[in-house]
């Protein structure tokens, strides 16, 4: 019995009704698991997200960022085509001569045709590279500690391979019983497989089509019951993500605010499933395992137990499974749970040594198709860890002691803050209490020796340029972001309101730094506090003095300059010309590039807090970042971080390379103007 007639078109109907009551049963529950996450507000601006499903889901602009891209593009778009024809199957379950022809006319009949044959080809070319890439060369993004992935791969290729040989098959029978009319006409794939049936009786083609076409719609059936429970689940769930992304404007390094004055709150950061927000187990659902971000994260790179993939994977196995157990426990986890439901977020299904690896650098976070926000999970976290467990490494304990004391990391007292300037001439706001600009120097240059030389070049700079600064000098406290960021959310806040209200005593509007941690906890932190100012950090000031012509470049400085970007001043804050820019303006320097630089760049190793901790684990990030600098031939590596200074120069040192200087922006500039 051919599909169309009688009682094919009934069980026909059982089966697709059967399937699509399924699927829709799984993907509700897929949605409740959703719904016992936290609320989040990521409604606002509808007309610029719906854009962004058109940009990213359709137009696939994250995947084609780079040319691995282009498979995926042709097995997204493969699927759509592919979809329509699986459409026009079903529809033939009822009534077994309708085409698309009936719709669009023969020609175009003939062009979707042509375009079912082009993506059918394109498709299977994409997913046997697919193949070779995940099974033969299996490069070190796609290096899983989870044996299903792979399987789940290969098992989903070769399902879609299928669907496609079948189509064809089954085109290439009714090309003979005259089902499809002309619209082969511009199909030579589709032809190439009708030659396979020439001379077949009229019963033997019936019977073939019967087989094909059963074979297809159940393996269709079948696919569309499978996918919520593999990980293509992305395939329904990217979409939704690109909807409820972080939209423009949105700053990527703003940490969310915990409500400290909010008397009900029981616990701080978040220790299991339903502390995540909504959005942040839509996150994990929609993870295509693509492995970017491991490629990229620096922490991955050195052998440390972090991945971002895997971290991201096994919550999402954690959060369906648990959410499934908690749902059927109507909240409560019952026994019998799955061994993955039972286990605690926190030193269960993640690790804390893959917790206090992180360095926040972003990297993942750029590199990710479908824009999953890892950073706030892992801090949140570490806040659970910190505020609630007392645990974190040892030697953090001092940090966060001497920021209580000394309002910087270190045993030096918040007295001496403005010591470096002495002798300067260097204006404080006691003084200067209406200085137009003022200089907020941070704790790594008010303490740490070789920083100070970068406040005092760039002091100097802005001197010779006539600008109108001040310091805060002992008034100013650390920014925040190191207490926030390994998670002590508490500490954090009390070194914000400080600030705030000693900028609120001076009136302060303007602000500079040199830093780029601070940069980025005054630019977009310090207004969830209350603070709004305007901020520059230094890379963008200094060229808008030289653009000025207020400050002149003239000393020629001869050799050539690697320019190691800053995460938090590059991928975090987009700032990657003005440095460049800036060295270029000097005389007789010349510039190259690292391979891993600008959104690619390589951290340092030293962001989230890790400058604050020992790096035992694994191989040292400073070290695989200073081989790479070093490998550029270059004579100088200009950094616009002190963070980034510390650790590049310590890098040179293991590597004994310390005739490769290491020199901020403003200390290059100071010596050229
Ligand atoms: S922020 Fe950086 S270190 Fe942390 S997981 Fe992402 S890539 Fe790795
Ligand atoms: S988190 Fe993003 S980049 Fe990482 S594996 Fe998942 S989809 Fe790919």
């Amino acid at each position: 019995m051919l599909p169309g007639e009688f009682p094919t078109s009934l069980i026909f109907a059982l089966v697709l009704a059967a399937t699509l009551a399924f699927f829709g049963w799984t993907v509700w529950r897929l949605v409740r698991v959703l719904r016992l996450g936290q609320a989040e507000n990521r409604f606002d601006r509808p007309g610029r997200r719906v854009a962004n499903v058109f940009a990213y889901f359709f137009g696939q602009a994250s995947v084609l960022k780079e040319p691995a891209g282009f498979g995926h593009f042709c097995i997204f778009w493969g699927f759509i085509i592919i979809s329509l024809g699986t459409l026009e199957t079903f529809i033939r379950g009822f009534a077994a001569d309708w085409t698309y022809a009936r719709l669009v006319g023969d020609t175009g009949y003939a062009a979707f045709g042509a375009l079912l044959d082009l993506f059918g080809a394109a498709v299977i070319v994409a997913i046997i590279i697919g193949l070779v890439r995940r099974f033969v060369v299996r490069p070190f993004r796609l290096r899983t500690d989870d044996p299903g992935g792979p399987r789940d791969a290969a098992l989903i290729l070769s399902w879609i391979l299928a669907l496609i040989v079948l189509m064809w098959l089954a085109r290439g029978v009714e090309a003979h019983l005259g089902h499809a009319g002309d619209g082969l006409r511009w199909s030579p794939v589709s032809r190439l497989f009708a030659g396979l049936f020439a001379g077949a009786s009229m019963g033997a083609l019936r019977a073939q089509l019967a087989v094909y076409w059963w074979a297809h719609t159940l393996l269709i059936l079948g696919f569309l019951a499978y996918i919520p429970y593999s990980k293509h689940l992305h395939i329904l769930m990217a979409l939704p993500n690109f909807l409820f992304k972080r939209l423009p404007g949105e700053a990527r390094a703003r940490l969310s605010v915990i409500d400290f004055t909010d008397e009900t709150a029981t616990k701080f950061g978040k220790d299991e499933l339903t502390d995540l927000t909504w959005k942040q187990i839509l996150d994990h659902y929609a993870c295509t395992e693509c492995g970017r971000c491991q490629n990229e994260c620096p922490a991955s790179r050195t052998d440390k137990p972090l991945s971002p993939y895997m971290l991201v994977h096994h919550v999402k196995e954690h959060a369906i499974r648990k959410g499934y157990a908690l749902l059927a426990g109507k909240g409560t986890l019952p026994e019998g749970a799955p061994e993955i439901a039972r286990q605690p977020l926190i030193g269960g299904v993640v690790a804390t040594d893959e917790l206090w690896s992180c360095t926040t650098c972003g990297a993942c976070e750029q590199a990710c198709p479908v824009f999953i926000e890892h950073i706030q999970e892992i801090v949140d976290l570490r806040r659970s860890l910190v505020m609630m467990q007392s645990s974190f490494p040892t030697e953090v304990q001092a940090a966060f002691k001497n920021l209580e004391t000394n309002s910087n990391p270190w045993q030096i007292p918040w007295s001496d803050r403005g010591k470096w300037a002495e002798g300067l001439d260097v204006p404080t706001f006691r003084d200067r209490p209406d200085a137009e600009w003022c200089f907020y120097v941070g704790c790594l240059g008010a303490f740490d020796d070789r920083a100070k030389k970068i406040s005092e070049a760039f002091v100097s700079l802005l001197k010779k340029a006539g600008v109108d600064f001040a310091i805060l000098a002992e008034e100013e406290k650390c920014c925040g972001d190191p207490a926030r960021r390994i998670g002590n959310e508490y500490l954090g806040q009390m070194q914000v309101q400080a600030n705030v209200e000693v900028f609120a005593r001076y009136g302060v509007k303007k602000i500079l730094t040199t830093c780029p941690h601070c940069f980025n906890t005054l630019a977009h932190e310090y207004p969830d506090f209350g603070g709004e100012y305007e901020v520059w950090h230094h890379a963008t000031f200094l060229r808008e003095l030289v653009r000025q012509g207020r400050l002149t470049p003239k000393s020629p400085l001869e050799g050539t300059f690697v320019y190691h970007d800053s995460c938090y001043l590059g991928r975090h804050n987009g700032i990657y010309d003005a440095p460049r820019e800036l060295l270029r303006a000097v005389p007789g320097a010349s510039l190259t590039e690292a391979g891993r630089h600008g959104a690619k760049g390589f951290c340092c190793g030293a962001g989230g807090g890790r400058m604050w901790m020992e790096e035992t684990l694994g191989t040292r990030i400073n070290e695989n970042r200073a081989a790479e600098l070093i490998g550029t031939g270059a004579k100088t590596v200009a950094v616009a971080c002190p963070f980034c200074m510390t650790m590049i120069q310590d890098g040179m040192k293991a590597h004994d390379r310390e005739d490769v200087k290491t020199l901020d922006l403003a200390e290059i500039l100071d010596r050229s103007c």
